[in-house]
């Protein structure tokens, strides 16, 4: 919704409003907040408050750490008492851009790096990118001391009609706060693992899919607290069982219609369909950094578990990179299936966006669809139709997408430097761990 600076203030003071958090992300896709009491609004709803940078992981060196927090009138809400009790007053938040003193944006704020990307699709005469992300979860036990474990007692399986159990409360608790703050639920449901779920929204503009995904995400985390459960969005929190994904539907509008639709064309997709499919396609190994950020996230990219491993699009297979769905028309939209739900939605949008706009400047083209199920090809086939692998773990993705000038330069040297070397720090700290596995493999044998 749009709303004004004093429509904002108005309600504010009308709903009586005790506190006001202004929101953002840091680098890793972290939900950062400042919390503010009535006295601070007016300062805050003026773009006023400064908080310090240094402290925010990816943002700046301590030399110049003062920055100030801009919010977005169109992200106002404010939270539901399922959210936040309201014993001690309402909380209502804004999303915020992050600014430098003398008010230039801060190239290192992941928000500004997805609008740069929309600027720039925009320029190329589209109205916008439509996602409607997928995002899946697990809900687990607490312990006694609170902290969270990976025990469920749930057996349930895909669309399962079991009794309803902790778990189905939780989310139908989750999907009613969802839709009290604005969120239109499409589906939610009980997915293919014990104690994981989904839950989808509609797809909206790029910039609103990734302020809704980490709402999306705080939001999940909280009400799981209030049924004793932790939600995690960890990719693959057990060996064994499928992970947690989080598909991401893609489409370009033009003058108010799908530009991926054609009714004549091969598959009823437009050339701009496939130059998308052929950019996503060219640029998946530098992007997956990206979209599967942690070294966790390569365990799930692994086959049998309904996660993609290789480099190919399908119009129908779901064992494919991307999928076009059967829907045409307005629902025209390539389906990315690699992504999972610990990336930073911002980047891992403006990621998608700058490899498909690169694939249309070129008009490069894709190779045909693999109607075939993957997992099952042998290598010599998947060589003979020329599909690649994705990375198979954080270090190979990091030095992909050093070496892909489009991704890089999406993100802006700032960005791109300081989540490079974060990620290089957690995958030497993943590497010079002994782990489990290797005391059961190595302590007896050798
Ligand atoms: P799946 O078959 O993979 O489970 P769904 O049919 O559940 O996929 O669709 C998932 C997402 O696709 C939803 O978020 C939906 O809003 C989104 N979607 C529908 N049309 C479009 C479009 N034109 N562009 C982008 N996303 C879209
Ligand atoms: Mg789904
Ligand atoms: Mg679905
Ligand atoms: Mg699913
Ligand atoms: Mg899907």
């Amino acid at each position: 919704m749009a709303y004004s600076q004093s429509e904002i203030r108005q309600i504010l003071d009308s709903e009586n409003v005790k506190f006001l958090r202004l929101q953002f992300t840091d680098i890793m896709g972290m939900n950062k907040n400042v919390e503010l009491p009535v006295s601070q609004f007016d300062k805050a709803l003026d773009g006023e408050i400064m908080f310090d940078g240094s402290s925010i992981e990816g943002f700046t060196r301590i030399e110049e750490s003062d920055m100030l927090l801009k919010p977005d009138f169109d992200t106002f809400l404010i939270f539901p008492t399922l959210v936040e009790g309201d014993a001690r007053g309402k909380v209502a938040r804004l999303i915020c851009d992050i600014a430098y003193p003398d008010d230039t944006p801060f190239p290192g704020d992941p928000r500004y790096v997805l609008k740069r990307q929309i600027e720039k699709l925009q320029g190329m005469g589209f109205d916008n990118m439509y996602a409607g992300p997928e995002p899946e979860f697990f809900l687990f036990w607490r312990d006694h001391e609170g902290r969270p474990t990976t025990v469920t007692h749930d057996a349930a399986g895909y669309f399962d009609l079991a009794p309803v159990d902790k778990g189905e409360e939780a989310r139908r608790d989750m999907v009613n706060a969802l839709v009290e703050m604005g969120f239109e639920i499409e589906a939610a449901h009980h997915e293919v693992a014990p104690g994981q779920h989904e839950i989808d929204f509609k797809y909206e503009d790029a910039l609103t899919t990734a302020d809704n995904i980490s709402t999306f995400k705080l939001i999940v985390k909280r009400i799981a607290i209030n049924h004793n459960l932790h939600a995690t969005f960890m990719p693959k929190p057990v060996a064994g069982i499928n992970g947690s994904g989080m598909h991401t539907h893609l489409s370009l509008f033009k003058d108010g219609q799908n530009a991926f639709y054609d009714e004549g064309a091969e598959y009823q997709l437009s050339d701009t369909a496939l130059h998308w499919i052929a950019g996503l396609l060219e640029h998946a190994e530098g992007m997956v950094a990206l979209t599967n950020p942690t070294v966790n996230s390569y365990k799930r990219l692994t086959p049998g578990y309904e996660a993609p491993t290789n480099i190919a699009w399908s119009a129908s297979n779901r064992s494919a990179m991307i999928r076009i769905p059967a829907r045409r028309g307005v629902g025209t939209r390539s389906e990315l299936r690699m992504p999972d739900p610990a990336c930073n939605p911002y980047l891992a949008l403006s990621a998608m966006l700058a490899a498909g706009m690169d694939g249309i400047a070129n008009r490069l083209m894709p190779p045909p669809p693999i109607q075939r199920n993957i997992y099952h090809m042998s290598v010599r086939d998947r060589r003979k139709h020329k599909i690649r692998e994705l990375p198979g773990t954080l270090r190979e993705a990091i030095n992909a997408l050093e070496k892909d000038p489009v991704i890089k330069s999406a993100l802006g040297e700032h960005a791109y430097s300081h989540f490079v070397e974060a990620k290089r720090q957690e995958f030497d700290a993943y590497r010079v761990t002994v782990h489990e596995w290797e005391l059961d493999t190595y302590l007896a044998e050798y």
